[in-house]
């Protein structure tokens, strides 16, 4: 009870710090990753905040930022007779070109299975020897590792029918992007937890020396947030950008050098497409040459269309740019729900309209 009590104090001494500190003109903080966005929501931070402070969710859900062709690509692996396409759950639902998902290839007899882990997937390869076990790899720095590590697993246990499709992105370069956007206008990044226990802080540097935009790395508690959120007002009242780091219970300035190696040592940097966005300079990873063996896009003959763009009517782009809230979207709530998504923010739980469609905007439609 008396911690209850003073976790309501620390809550209440932290909104009158954002309300003190809050300057009078409109500002935009984004925060870049999807679980802070739902965290945002479930906790109601929106209504706590000063009214000239707006929070605009970013581009850090893999699911909504994996682009239609992969989609597509995947779908097609996952029709070859030989192949089982293995990946995560929500990207059984992502929509592909023509709104085909891999959930829905299904019926059509196409062969795909739902794992928690990489090293599930290498399971259902050495399990199945006669088949080619295709995993379908998404995500950002957080997963990079273990799909190495995983790699890493086939080498010395032999298994030589596991391949890895890779559709990993990596944030910094999407945070350059949408700073040099002339349409984007953001006052401050709420930097993602996960990610930065990976690659420390020197990564965001650029945010403050180049673009002179606070950043400041955070944790998912709604405390957390709101601590993340006063640092960043503090920064922007004193007219300074750094890069800090709130979250410090887990993230250090360094980051996990370990991790960051496995990455190097299997993965090599490329230009990648992010969907809605479009195709962003040194974004993405391909497994290099040395061990193209395992690479799914050079072992298969995938026949997809390059840079499919998405349905027209949604504009997940403009959602993941920070540029329009999910309920300014035409088919929110109307042709667009979770249970049958128009555009990939709909699919994943920590997507910017799904978190809108469940906790802000539910009564739409
Ligand atoms: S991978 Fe981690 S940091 Fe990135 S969106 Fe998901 S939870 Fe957030
Ligand atoms: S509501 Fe649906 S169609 Fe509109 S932007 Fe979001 S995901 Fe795309």
């Amino acid at each position: 009870m008396l911690r209850l009590e003073r976790f309501k104090n620390i809550m209440s001494d932290l909104v009158k710090l954002i309300h003190d500190t809050a300057p009078s003109k409109a500002i935009k903080l984004m925060e870049v990753c999807g679980t802070h966005t739902v965290s945002i929501f479930r906790h109601g931070i929106k209504a706590l905040l000063p009214k000239q402070i707006s929070l605009i969710s970013g581009p850090g859900c893999p699911v909504c930022v994996t682009s239609v062709n992969d989609i597509d690509a995947a779908i097609a692996l996952s029709k070859m007779p030989e192949v089982i396409l293995v990946t995560f759950g929500d990207m059984m639902h992502v929509p592909g070109s023509n709104r085909m998902s891999l959930h829905k290839a299904r019926a059509y007899g196409a062969r795909s299975e739902v794992v928690y882990s990489p090293r599930d997937a290498l399971q259902i390869a050495s399990d199945n020897s006669n088949s080619k076990v295709v995993f379908f790899a998404t995500g950002f720095e957080t997963t990079s590792p273990l799909i190495a590590a995983t790699i890493e697993e086939a080498i010395e246990r032999g298994v030589n029918n596991f391949y890895v499709y890779s559709a990993h992105k990596l944030v910094p370069p999407a945070l350059r992007a949408l700073l040099s956007s002339p349409d984007v206008k953001i006052d401050g990044f709420i930097l993602p937890g996960h990610v930065s226990a990976i690659i420390g802080k020197a990564p965001y540097e650029f945010i403050a020396s180049e673009f002179t935009k606070p950043g400041v790395i955070t944790g998912f508690n709604s405390d957390e947030i709101l601590m993340g959120i006063y640092m960043l007002l503090v920064q922007i009242a004193a007219n300074d950008a750094q890069i800090q780091i709130q979250y410090s219970k887990v993230v250090r300035p360094e980051g996990n050098p370990k991790a960051v190696s496995m990455i190097e040592k299997y993965f090599d940097v490329c230009d990648a497409y992010w969907r809605g966005i479009g195709a962003i300079p040194s974004s993405g990873l391909n497994l290099k040459e040395k061990y193209s063996h395992f690479d799914a896009k050079k072992i298969f003959q995938i026949d997809v269309k390059s840079d499919t763009a998405d349905s027209t009517a949604c504009m997940c782009g403009d959602v993941l740019r920070g540029i329009k809230t999910p309920p300014e979207c035409a088919l929110f709530g109307k042709g667009c729900k979770p249970e049958n998504p128009v555009g990939a923010c709909m699919v994943s739980a920590e997507g910017s309209c799904a978190a809108y469609y469940r906790y802000g905007g539910a009564t739409v439609g």
